[in-house]
């Protein structure tokens, strides 16, 4: 190949796509590796790391579906694998009894615990990079997860950028320019959440608002997102 093709523009988005396609495959092939000693597919291991942690009471069959972004049917049947084996429960909802909310059982926390805390091959390789390139990294990463989420192929996540708390750029320091209104301190770009527990979902029009701010756009109309459920000190 001549230099000068390598060095054509253009080339550089499909030389990021092949290493991300690389990436992708350890995870896909980690997923498999992870669920295997248990006998639990990919989808039926992340069914349960997405319950690790919510609240009692579960989460929805539709709510299960969105956030792993799979059809119904795909969950409806890792949630009957998983049910047979122990490690979930299903119930109807006191609000809704068309709805089905599914939690863990004590045996499917000790399994999720598993999952989520797994030897992780990619985090590893983190190592290699600076502080900087994480931090780096990571906002790298907000932007892909809120393209996508802006091009309906995911589901909105409960990342800073969506949340109702967040302040972006409002503090002169360079180091931590953002603020968490819920806990009321400043945050650095290496200290954004990509799946809070504490996140409150803006609407779509505020989301825009905010990550027209947070990318440091000129805000389209007005300031901070004005919620009765705001907590904290402005900054
Ligand atoms: S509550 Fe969580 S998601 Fe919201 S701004 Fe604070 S850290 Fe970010």
């Amino acid at each position: 190949m001549h230099m000068d093709e390598r060095l054509v523009p253009g080339d550089l988005n499909r030389r990021i796509s092949a290493g991300l396609a690389k990436l992708a495959l350890v995870l896909r092939h980690q997923a498999w590796s992870r669920g295997r000693p248990s006998g639990l597919t990919p989808t039926q291991g992340q069914v349960l790391a997405l319950l690790d942690g919510q609240a009692r009471g579960g989460l929805s069959m539709k709510r299960i579906a969105a956030e792993l972004a799979v059809s119904q049917p795909t969950v409806s049947d890792a949630v009957a694998a998983l049910e047979r084996k122990g490690l979930v429960s299903r119930e109807r909802s006191d609000a809704d009894a068309r709805v089905v909310r599914v939690s863990l059982t004590r045996k499917g926390a000790r399994a999720a615990a598993r999952q989520v805390e797994w030897p992780d091959a990619v985090g590893r390789t983190l190592h290699a990079l600076d502080a900087t390139e994480q931090e780096s990294l990571l906002r790298i990463l907000v932007k892909m997860i809120h393209a996508l989420q802006v091009d309906g192929q995911i589901p909105v996540a409960r990342m800073c950028p969506t949340c109702n708390y967040f302040r972006p750029n409002v503090h002169a320091s360079a180091d931590k320019p953002h603020h968490c209104a819920f806990v009321d301190a400043p945050l650095a770009d290496a200290d954004l959440r990509l799946d809070c527990a504490d996140h409150e979902m803006l609407t779509p029009p505020e989301r825009r608002r905010l990550w027209s701010l947070f990318v440091g756009e000129k805000p389209l109309a007005g300031g901070f997102p004005a919620s009765s459920a705001m907590k904290g000190n402005e900054p």
